[in-house]
């Protein structure tokens, strides 16, 4: 059984992870979203929260499970028997730093290789960073945050201003 990873902050999900999502799961067996907890990262959602929106958002999805970690990456991979791990690729800044982060893993877990998807272009400027930044000053965030969790997430924003 082939099986991936797909690890990020997902601070919300959006609409251009969910399309790695979807694109990756046809690839793979099983796909895991692993939501990291990152602490470098000042999160507006707790990783359960986070993982309760992905799955709201992924639930036609069969082979795809979502699970959340505060450790590395390749031990999360291990554990769950995946020997690639999926990351996404918006423009060269992102390609920077995902090469750093790959190459670490690489260094980790030889066994384990990273696979890149490139953004859809008219996806590449979606993030959940922006969403936040449109959606506290009341602009429409409907391109960038997926239907099932737009209301939600605005009334987190209001809630934590
Ligand atoms: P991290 O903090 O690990 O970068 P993110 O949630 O920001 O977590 O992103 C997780 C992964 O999804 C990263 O590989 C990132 O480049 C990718 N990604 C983020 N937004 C998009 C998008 N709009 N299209 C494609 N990939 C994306």
């Amino acid at each position: 059984m082939k099986k991936a990873i797909y690890p990020g902050s997902f601070d919300p999900i959006t609409i251009g992870h969910l399309d790695i999502i979807k694109r990756a799961s046809k690839n793979f067996d099983v796909l895991y979203v692993a939501v990291l907890n990152n602490n470098n990262k000042n999160c507006l959602y707790s990783p359960s929260e986070r993982v309760k929106l992905i799955e709201k958002c992924t639930k036609d999805l069969k082979n795809v499970k979502v699970v959340s970690s505060d450790g590395l990456t390749v031990d999360l991979a291990k554990k769950l028997k995946c020997d690639v791990i999926v990351r996404g690729i918006r423009a060269l800044t992102d390609y920077e730093s995902e090469l750093a982060i790959a190459s670490a893993n690489m260094k980790l877990n030889p066994n384990i290789e990273t696979f890149f998807l490139v953004a859809k272009p008219e996806l590449s400027f979606l993030s959940s960073s922006i969403a936040k930044e449109v959606a506290s000053y009341g602009g429409d965030i409907s391109y960038i945050i997926p239907k099932p969790i737009i209301k939600e997430f605005i009334h987190k924003l209001k809630k934590e201003k």
